[in-house]
């Protein structure tokens, strides 16, 4: 099974992944680009069980524009991001790509919420786009 480690800016929170995550994904929602300094997040989705994080987190939860709630968890001493779970996938976490130890290997491989990012946002077009939400990995596709 593949391990992926990490830990965020500030050492205080390490976490430890079994497995492949089921997606990964950038996102130019507005609230990520707050988050990520102007860019976009990236992110990897991952069964919320295959995780064991150790340290302080502290989190906050807002109603996303999916009308779900997001409760976004972050180191309480340094503020790094490190996962966001919604109400609607709870055995799920989208977890920070950037706290993951290199190399980790993953890359996204679609850009989501593209609607809202800026007009020099240079979007990969080896990736899927999405103007908003995707669905869910794993559910089939809307047609
Ligand atoms: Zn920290
Ligand atoms: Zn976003």
């Amino acid at each position: 099974m593949t391990h992926y480690s990490g830990s965020c800016a500030c050492g205080a929170v390490t976490l430890r992944i079994d497995g492949e995550p089921l997606a990964v994904r950038q996102c130019w929602c507005r609230r990520c680009q707050k988050i990520a300094a102007g860019g976009p997040t990236h992110n990897a989705i991952f069964p919320a069980g295959s995780i064991v994080t150790e340290g302080t987190t502290a989190s906050d939860s807002y109603i996303a524009d999916s009308g779900n709630t997001l409760t976004r968890s972050h180191c309480a001493a340094c503020g790094t991001p490190i996962f966001s779970a919604s109400s609607a996938r709870p055995q799920m976490r989208v977890v920070r790509l950037g706290v993951l130890d290199a190399p980790h290997g993953l890359r996204p491989t679609a850009a989501i919420w593209t609607s809202e990012a800026p007009e020099w946002a240079i979007l990969d077009p080896a990736m899927e786009h999405f103007p908003a939400q995707p669905p869910a990995p794993g559910a089939p596709l809307q047609s």
